[in-house]
């Protein structure tokens, strides 16, 4: 047997036992089964994978993450610190900042680098990525926040990792609140299919005040519950989060659900473990998810193109085109950055999300219109 026909028989198997699961426990298996997950493959970015992302489009971007991070260590008085990135990927946004770190007396050697990641393999290739720089310790790797033992102020950052927590959806109609789930296709074929059931009632709390019937929601207690595991890291010994990623500043409806395979769409319930599920993120939801923690202070979300436009990416490019030979190097690096801040590519579907514990923590790069 294949290996996306021993997770899809593993799904049939579990749904013929106890039922129809829920959206988010498929996208859960799908994405990060031990053996058959999506993650567990060790090549899902790049060129050759099925999707790219920021830092693998141009190193500009890890190297203004990188000059922001070191911009708020010295705000904070240059301490010893845990440098902790959620979903990193092949460590590229990382060793970009560590290259630019390691230009800056002190940086690196403060650095406890914790990173949160599922897969085994990627895991080996952000080992390798870090490998060059000595720092304050050894990395470490955890299965999540809540798993980090922190013991100094922490910087958290994140790219493109809070749209891999999955989410649920639910509509209101003339029954109620229903749930989508996935189930077997009755008419045989050991085939996966989308159904609605009556929703579990907890789901309700995560619903904007005002909605609309017959119209889908996206909740994600899955999203809520990382939020606040971040939140109360940052409590212990103060610190700020970080994290970028596509989607929109107010919750609305709509289905964002989305599979990707080879840098094409796919049908979500297809190749089951071999496809990037994904959705678009409610900050809204982030937001109002720790709204009532006073100790807390949030920067507006801003869109990516904003930020990198306030962290200089301009002047970086300029610099960068300059030290490059020929025409084309030059031309390559300006439609990177026209990938990261174009109006109709990154640049607006992106936001910036930061939440810190205040005291001289002041983070820059949010100022001016979204
Ligand atoms: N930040 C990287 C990679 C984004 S892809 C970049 O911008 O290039 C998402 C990353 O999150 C991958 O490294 C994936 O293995 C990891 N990931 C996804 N879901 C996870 C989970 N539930 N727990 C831990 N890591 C997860």
């Amino acid at each position: 047997m294949k290996k996306k026909e021993l997770l899809q028989s593993i799904l049939i198997e579990q749904i013929g036992r106890s039922g129809p699961i829920s959206l988010g426990d498929f996208i859960s298996l799908a994405m990060t089964h031990p053996k058959y997950g999506y993650y567990v493959k060790g090549n899902p970015l790049g060129e050759e994978g099925d999707f790219i992302t920021a830092p693998e489009i141009s190193q500009i971007f890890g190297e203004l993450i990188g000059a922001w991070v070191i911009d708020l260590w010295a705000k904070m008085g240059s301490p010893d610190f845990n440098f902790i990135e959620c979903g990193p990927g092949r460590g590229t946004l990382m060793s970009d900042i560590l290259r630019i770190g390691s230009k800056v007396p002190g940086f690196t050697e403060r650095v406890h680098l914790r990173f949160v990641e599922s897969s085994s393999l990627l895991r080996k290739k952000q080992e390798k990525a870090i490998s060059s720089y000595s720092l304050g310790g050894s990395a470490k790797w955890y299965e999540t926040v809540l798993d980090i033992s922190v013991d100094k102020p922490c910087i958290i950052i994140g790219n493109e990792f809070i749209d891999a927590l999955p989410i649920e959806q639910l509509k209101r109609t003339e029954q109620g609140w229903q749930q989508r789930k996935v189930d077997v296709d009755k008419g045989g074929g050991n085939k996966l299919v989308f159904c609605e059931q009556g929703v579990e009632k907890k789901l309700l709390d995560y619903l904007p005040s005002k909605t609309s019937s017959n119209e889908i929601y996206e909740v994600s207690p899955a999203r809520d519950r990382f939020i606040k595991e971040c939140l109360s890291v940052i409590k212990k010994h103060g610190g700020v989060c970080l994290f970028i990623d596509y989607g929109h500043t107010s919750s609305h409806h709509g289905d964002t659900l989305q599979a990707v395979k080879s840098h094409e769409y796919s049908n979500v319930l297809d190749n089951v473990g071999q496809s990037d599920i994904t959705s678009h993120v409610d900050f809204d939801a982030l937001s109002r998810a720790m709204s009532d923690d006073e100790d807390i202070k949030q920067e507006p979300v801003v869109t990516q193109r904003r930020f990198l436009l306030n962290l200089g990416v301009e002047y970086r490019a300029q610099v960068l085109e300059a030290s490059v030979d020929g025409a084309d190097a030059a031309s390559e690096i300006n439609s990177a950055v026209d990938r990261l801040i174009g109006i109709d590519k990154m640049g607006e579907l992106f936001k910036v999300f930061c939440f810190h514990s205040g005291q001289n923590i002041k983070p820059f790069g949010f100022e001016g219109d979204i």
